[in-house]
């Protein structure tokens, strides 16, 4: 027998989007249950857990769930550049101890969550409306009946699609990674590796965890190339182009692998009853594959904004507009214009990137973290171009303006 089960809002996929969502829900006093495919919160690691310190502190993230970050070096070919910066800005993330932290959190506040469940459909009312999901668990049938509903499946957008209302990414990354002891590292130094030794298209890194634990990894834009990123993953581990033939040994613990959208927002992240956050509606920064910090953030607005329209007994699409409108308004420009840089960056040969690297290398650490966070608002440009008046600078800036630009238009 199908068992039912009714709760305000159903939140789909528990990671850092949906147990973010789930807090902001429950918060406001309404009944949440986050349903998870996975035996455990943060079980199978899709992301190298690279984020900002200053977000982490925002989110309440405890220091002892990350490495710090000081200085950021990028290789291409023949090409080095190293941003050194007095502050640690960038954190290296234990990605299992920090969505569980977000999990606890969740559940400290109400919500229920429900492991080893995976949806597998979208349920209508008579009016055709959304009212809740069908799932699976242990090869029982399960049906969650709710008032919203929220998407924070990750790549797959399990409920936008099953509903017809968005369509499965045609560009995206494919990224695979080893959690990996090493003999030597800089614990406060970050490494990222571009050109054709490392990725036909797309670039390799080094994440430092602490003293002699490393993620390695190496990312895929698609369509771009067919190459498998985990076969890459393991060449690069048998070559060991520099800088990993300064790491000594390098013995894998644990193996990641994840996909990542890069095409942008979605054009619409809500429908009657539903809300789209995360990678499920497109919000990361597809340059460097950064999402977790904006999966935070519109996750506790998406359970917020929702959680306030369930109580004021409207939860039409109409009514959910201020979450999307707040959302674009904050990263919409941001992420598009990561978007195009990215396009220009997988079709760069390497003696293109050995002249990006030296165009990189004019910026300050500052300025390169701007970059690389994708904080391309016009008036930062504006500074940046005027301190670089280098015709290539100028050209790579021009991408971004232009792109504020259009989506100021
Ligand atoms: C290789 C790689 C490296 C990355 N590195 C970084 C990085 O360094 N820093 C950074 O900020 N971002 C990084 N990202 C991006 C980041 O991982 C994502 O932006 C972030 O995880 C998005 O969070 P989310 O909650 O939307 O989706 P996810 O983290 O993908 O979570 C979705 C959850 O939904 C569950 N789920 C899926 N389908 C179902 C279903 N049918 N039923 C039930 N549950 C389901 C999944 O099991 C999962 O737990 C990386 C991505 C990749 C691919």
């Amino acid at each position: 027998m199908t068992k039912s089960y009714d709760y305000d809002v159903v939140v789909v996929g528990g990671g850092p989007a949906g147990l973010s969502a789930a807090w902001g829900a429950a918060k406001k006093g309404l009944s949440v249950v986050v349903l998870e495919r996975d035996e455990a919160i943060g079980q199978n690691v899709r992301t190298s857990g690279v984020t900002w310190i200053k977000e982490a502190k925002s989110f309440g993230i405890p220091s002892e769930y990350y490495n710090e970050i000081s200085n950021y070096a990028f290789y291409s070919p023949n090409n080095y550049v190293i941003k050194k910066s007095d502050t640690a800005q960038a954190a290296v993330l234990d990605v299992r101890k920090t969505y569980q932290f977000l999990a606890y959190q969740a559940a400290s506040v109400g919500a229920d969550i429900f492991l080893r469940t995976s949806v597998t459909d979208a349920i209508k009312n008579d009016k055709g409306k959304l009212s809740g999901v069908k799932a699976t668990s242990l090869k029982e049938e399960l049906v969650f009946n709710s008032k919203l509903v929220i998407d924070a499946s990750g790549f797959y957008s399990v409920v936008g699609r099953s509903l017809g209302i968005v369509m499965p990414w045609k560009r995206f990354g494919a990224g695979a990674e080893y959690e990996a002891y090493v003999d030597k590292i800089d614990s406060d130094t970050w490494y990222l590796m571009v050109g054709s030794q490392y990725s036909p298209a797309g670039y390799a890194w080094i994440f430092p965890l602490g003293k002699n634990k490393v993620r390695i990894g190496v990312g895929v834009g698609k369509p771009n190339s067919q190459a498998d990123a985990s076969k890459l993953l393991i060449e690069l581990l048998e070559k060991r182009p520099k800088p990993l033939n300064d790491l000594g040994r390098i013995v894998p613990v644990e193996f990641h692998y994840g996909l990542i959208p890069n095409e942008g927002l979605r054009q619409s992240t809500i429908d009657d009853n539903l809300i789209m956050v995360g990678d499920s509606a497109g919000q990361a920064n597809p340059l460097v594959l950064e999402g977790i910090r904006y999966a935070i953030e519109f996750g506790r607005a998406a359970g917020r904004i929702g959680g306030e329209s369930i109580l004021q007994g409207d939860v039409s699409k109409e009514s959910l507009k201020s979450y999307e409108q707040t959302m674009k308004k904050a990263i919409g420009s941001k992420i598009a214009a990561a978007v195009k840089v990215q396009y220009r960056w997988l079709n760069l040969s390497d003696q293109e990137w050995d002249k990006e690297i030296e165009i990189i290398g004019e910026l300050s650490a500052e300025e390169f973290l701007d970059f690389i966070k994708a904080d391309f608002g016009v008036t930062n440009m504006l500074k940046l171009a005027a301190h670089h008046p280098k015709l290539a600078l100028q050209q790579l800036f021009q991408i971004i303006k232009n792109t504020n630009k259009d989506e100021e238009t």
